[in-house]
């Protein structure tokens, strides 16, 4: 079907919006991604190229760690105040002429903006990229009402217009060339509003222009917005978001209302705060010295921009996450995708394998928390996603907000074993054989034992020529295909140590 440029055609309200809903846990979707060329050379190429420059920008601040303690420091301070703060952001909301409203979870959050917009008599909304909107699921639920939602941001677009799932948190489409997008376009742009241009290549400007002419119709036409937050300044109530191309403004300043749904963590207690994390931020999302689009707007202002502002603060798992003296800096994350551009896991299996809105390693340990990681019985997708990690580190190093991803992950694992260690009465393999372990390296006499058997064993095997198929099929197979047996050494090293007169004894 092709719309005239004009025409409010709303076929999207016929369609469902894909969710993750469904994904398989993590090391089946994984496999799935792995086999896929090319997906793994779009992200290579794309990761590659935005790490490199990112670790350039990085570089020219001397005060980078400096500026980390502070984020930091910062949002630990609102993390330990986060109630007082909260009821002061709301009061400088309201006395600036907007609404604050509160949302326990989705659910509530989703019907909260259904009924504004009903009320507004409006069908259809625009919308800035926003994380917390997509975490609620709120394109579903709106057009479940009867009311469609434009994505604006070019990605967002993209992966709108392709009925796919986001891959990334700050480049959703990543996982698309030029040529994936071209097509895209030419198929989708005409069902849903004005046709891509005719005779559309895949070079950057004509695409850019094909998204700006589709969207200016959007805009032009739309009465309510509906937004997500940077940042939401506790003193003065003042909501910040911040993009690259544009697309925010025109939502943020054109339709008559705004909804604006924002995390209840994402606040900031004074305007002297926020200078540090428009510094940090920029850097380490899109390697920019500064943002391009930064908007911020304080209430309602007569005759300037929208007449009625509605901010919901939503809760939706945040509130057991601070709960978690461990696992609560995860709450300080300001989605900058710094850990996903240089996460080897992430580079490879691609976004989606996570199913989650929060791929990557902040989605390891965000998502798990936001969920509920100890319910019963353990939800299996959920309960991977802490082991789709190596643990190499590489995300706490770049983190502007220094959270030790690797820490969390490790402390969501311990979580996800007792879990399910209550929820299974007979243990699994994996359990025997940590619990033989654990049995094993309780004391030196018994690690000493093991370590002369393994010692044993490995020799004669490999004087049969053996350890090159160790050891076929079976649980251990997996660990194998991929790696090497090596033949064990002759003596131990603390065998070793006493030939040399060193202290230790096997004698416990
Ligand atoms: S965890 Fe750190 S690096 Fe990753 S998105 Fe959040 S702020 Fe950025």
């Amino acid at each position: 079907m092709t719309v005239a440029p004009g025409d409010p055609a709303r076929p999207l309200r016929d369609r469902p919006e894909p969710t993750f809903r469904g994904t398989p846990p993590f090391p089946e979707a994984a496999r799935v991604a792995l086999a896929d060329d090319q997906l793994r050379a779009n992200l290579g190429r794309a990761t590659t190229t935005i790490r490199t420059k990112r670790a350039a920008a990085v570089a020219e601040r001397a005060d980078w760690e400096e500026l980390r303690l502070a984020g930091a420091a910062i949002k630990d301070a609102v993390l330990h105040d986060l109630p007082a703060l909260l009821e002061q952001l709301e009061q400088s909301v309201t006395a600036a002429g907007g609404t604050v409203h509160w949302a326990r979870d989705a659910a509530e959050a989703n019907a909260i903006v259904a009924a504004i917009t009903h009320a507004t008599g409006a069908r259809d909304v625009v919308k800035v990229k926003s994380m917390a909107t997509q975490e609620i699921e709120l394109n579903e639920a709106l057009r479940l009402e009867g009311i469609d939602v434009w994505e604006t941001d070019l990605a967002e677009m993209i992966v709108q217009l392709g009925h796919d799932l986001p891959s990334h948190i700050l480049v959703p489409a990543i996982h698309r060339n030029r040529s994936e997008i071209r097509d895209i376009f030419i198929d989708e742009m005409g069902r849903v509003g004005r046709p891509a241009p005719a005779g559309l290549t895949d070079a950057p400007p004509e695409l850019a222009e094909a998204a700006r002419l589709h969207l200016r119709e959007k805009f032009l036409r739309a009465r309510v917005a509906v937004s997500g937050a940077n940042f939401a300044v506790a003193e003065t109530g003042t909501v910040v978001v911040v993009e690259s191309e544009g697309n925010g403004r025109m939502c943020l300043t054109l339709p008559e209302t705004l909804i604006t749904v924002m995390g209840i963590e994402k606040l900031v207690p004074t305007w002297r705060d926020l200078e540090v994390f428009l510094q940090l931020l920029p850097r380490s999302a899109t390697a920019e010295r500064m943002n391009p689009y930064t908007s911020m707007w304080t209430g309602v202002t007569p005759g300037d921009g929208p007449q009625a502002f509605h901010l919901i603060l939503l809760d939706n798992g945040r509130t057991d996450t601070l709960s978690d003296p461990t696992g609560r800096q995860a709450l300080r994350c300001i989605r900058c995708s710094a850990c996903l551009n240089v996460c080897p896991v992430y580079e490879r299996t691609g976004g989606q394998a996570y199913g989650s809105v929060y791929p990557g390693p902040i989605g390891a340990i965000l998502t798990p928390q936001l969920r509920g990681i100890a319910k019963h019985p353990v939800d299996k997708q959920t309960a991977s996603l802490p082991f789709a990690s190596s643990l190499c580190g590489a995300c706490f190093d770049v983190c502007p907000v220094r959270i030790d991803i690797p820490e969390v992950l490790v402390h969501l694992r311990g979580q996800v074993v007792r879990q399910s260690e209550a929820d299974h009465r007979v243990p699994s393999r994996e359990q025997v054989a940590f619990g033989v372990a654990a049995w094993t390296l309780r004391t030196p006499r018994r690690l000493g034992l093991a370590e002369r058997s393994a010692g044993l064993v490995g020799r004669v095997l490999a004087r049969r020529g053996m350890l090159g198929r160790i050891p076929g099929p079976g649980p251990v197979g997996g660990w194998f295909r991929a790696r090497d047996m090596r033949a064990p050494a002759r003596e131990s090293f603390r065998a070793w140590w006493r030939t040399k007169g060193g202290r230790g004894s096997d004698d416990r």
